[in-house]
């Protein structure tokens, strides 16, 4: 937790960090542990996991991706496919959007709560193998609730096959939502549910899991390319160009009435668009993903009268997968000033912009 006092009447400028993770997997090996700067100490061996870059197969397999959103506008892709044969973790960019094990892609949403109705889609023309549903929609906290979800991993899930030894695996649908079954023949861009919190889970996204003749393929990379991150040419699966490597982004912005917390962003909550002047605060928050090292952040918080209330410049201390910072004025000086405030989020690497937003909020 960094503290940064900003002066009478203003709110110390918080920054929390926490976990998120999906394991996908609903076969009975183990599972890999939900991501998080604990990861860092594991140092238990294990077994090799998925990049298996085989030669170039005789099928192609050209896949759209399996969710209904605007990537960058609406959604985000969170975690890629860990291609690290070791108890580390890395993404076939060499970055850190993924964590040791993870088999699939992560197709993430900003928040979400049963009222979200955000498709899910096939990848790909199929059948259907396997479905499951009826697990619950929770957002896993702590790893004592890992246990919990001990062989429902994958939540609410639809396993298709499509020919030619190639499988997906779609995890985390919302309960109640998988719209078919055993033996249907589905179209590639097919709804097949909704975005869901179900199975091993912090955050709400569908995970898709590509396998050709039963090994996991990082659709980003396709198959015949070098193992590890390195991976030289690439020969992606994906049709749409616009499914690409985002190293850090904006997962949302917004404004509260006091701190933040970062699960309950997730859950759609803490959110609002206008404030009493006389209510216990006025908070400007920014949740992004991707920070690294090094970056600088700026925060800006200023009020109708163009008086700049917060203004913090400080670099992120460590990289994180996802991260919140956030600032803002309390009422024990007084009450807020009415009118329209304005809070501006930036995210500074090597001098180029990656995130810059700004958000308004009434204060009456
Ligand atoms: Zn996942």
């Amino acid at each position: 937790m960094a503290k940064t006092t900003l002066g009478a009447g203003a709110i110390t400028l918080g920054v929390a960090i926490t976990f998120s993770g999906c394991v996908a997997s609903t076969s009975a090996q183990g599972d890999a542990p939900i991501v998080g700067n604990s990861q860092e100490s594991a140092a238990a061996p294990k077994q090799p996991d998925i990049i298996v870059d085989k030669p170039p197969v005789e099928s192609d397999f050209p896949i759209v991706k399996p969710i209904d959103c605007t990537l960058g506008q609406d959604c985000f892709v969170l975690l890629y496919p860990d291609r690290d044969p070791t108890s580390a973790a890395k993404d076939f960019n060499c970055g850190q959007l993924t964590y040791d094990g993870h088999k699939g892609t992560d197709f993430a949403i900003a928040g979400w709560t049963s009222d979200t109705d955000v498709p899910v889609l096939a990848s790909a023309p199929g059948t259907v193998q396997a479905v499951r549903d009826g697990v619950r929609d929770y957002r896993i906290e702590s790893e004592n609730e890992f246990a919990t979800v001990k062989g429902i991993e994958c939540g609410n899930g639809v396993l298709m096959d499509h020919g030619n030894g190639w499988t997906t695996q779609y995890c985390h649908l919302e309960k109640g939502s998988v719209s078919v079954s055993q033996g249907d023949s589905v179209e590639a861009g097919q709804q097949i549910g909704f975005v869901g919190l179900s199975g091993k889970t912090t955050f709400p996204h569908v995970h898709l899991t590509i396998r050709y003749q039963g090994d996991v393929v990082d659709p980003f990379v396709g198959t015949g390319s070098k193992s590890g991150c390195n991976v030289g040419e690439r020969s992606p699966l994906w049709i749409e160009p616009d499914v690409e490597y985002v190293s850090s982004g904006l997962v949302r912005a917004g404004f509260s009435d006091g701190a933040v917390d970062m699960p309950e962003l997730w859950l759609d909550g803490q959110r609002g668009d206008r404030f009493p002047h006389n209510g216990p605060a006025l908070v400007f928050w920014s949740h992004v993903y991707g920070v690294q090292q090094g970056d600088t952040e700026i925060l800006q918080l200023t009020d109708p009268n163009g008086r700049q209330e917060v203004n913090v410049n400080q670099p992120i201390q460590s990289s994180k997968r996802v991260y919140l910072s956030y600032g803002g004025k309390t009422t024990r000086n007084g009450p807020l000033v009415k009118g329209t405030w304005t809070g501006r989020y930036r995210l500074v690497r090597n001098g180029e912009t990656i995130v810059d937003v700004t958000k308004t909020s009434v204060v009456e």
